[in-house]
């Protein structure tokens, strides 16, 4: 993140991101898990007799990490989504952070900032949605292969599945936002429509239409 966002975060900044609006429960939940190195993967089988193939990634036959089933494994899923999620962000026209586990884990703590140092809210609340979700969705789909499937391949999700979970995931938190902006809903908690346009209308946009109503 330091890298990221050109300042060291403090540790106090960094378990509070994990609670940004911004993200969704179960992101928010995730990454917890993450920051705290719950899940049981690679390393933590070689402990466990009879159950050392686990601590491998099976198609890639390397020591599982959670780098590798984030952003390095061969195996169908992550290298889709993170292009779909680069496609999205491309968009805005603004630079795409370098994945790393510092980028997800601490996703919360984005800031993308004008020329003057001044932290731009819309475009950085649509980072941490774009990365989280796709972090998110990443780790759901290696859960169904290595857990739920037992890394049968037959039951792996085609390209255009994975695609349009992405786009899926994108749509319902464009969805739960703009029911955030119910004014009779939320009264005074409700969020600007003017905010709700400003985060999306980048992504939302189609030649000659605009942003739609
Ligand atoms: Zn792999």
């Amino acid at each position: 993140m330091a890298e990221i966002n050109g300042v060291w975060p403090s540790t106090d900044n960094a378990w509070h991101s994990l609670r940004s609006i911004d993200l969704s429960r179960p992101v928010r939940e995730f990454l917890w898990r993450l920051m705290h190195n719950v899940p049981k993967i690679g390393k933590y089988w070689l402990k466990v007799p009879n159950k050392e193939y686990r601590s491998e990634c099976q198609p890639c036959e390397v020591l599982e990490t959670m780098d590798h089933i984030l952003y390095e494994c061969s195996a169908l899923g992550q290298e889709l989504v993170w292009t779909a999620a680069k496609d999205l962000w491309a968009r805005t026209g603004r630079q795409w952070p370098e994945i790393s586990l510092g980028a997800i884990t601490g996703c919360g703590l984005f800031a993308i900032r004008d020329k003057r140092g001044k932290v731009i809210p819309s475009p950085t609340r649509l980072l941490k949605i774009i990365v989280s979700e796709a972090a998110f969705l990443i780790w759901k789909i290696w859960c169904e292969r290595v857990i739920q499937h037992g890394n049968d391949i037959d039951k792996a999700p085609s390209e255009s599945e994975i695609n349009n979970r992405f786009q899926a995931a994108i749509q319902k938190r464009l969805k739960i936002n703009t029911m955030l902006t119910s004014r009779r809903k939320f009264k005074q908690r409700a969020v600007p429509i003017k905010t709700l346009r400003k985060t999306w209308e980048q992504v939302l946009f189609q030649p000659h239409q605009g942003a739609p109503e």
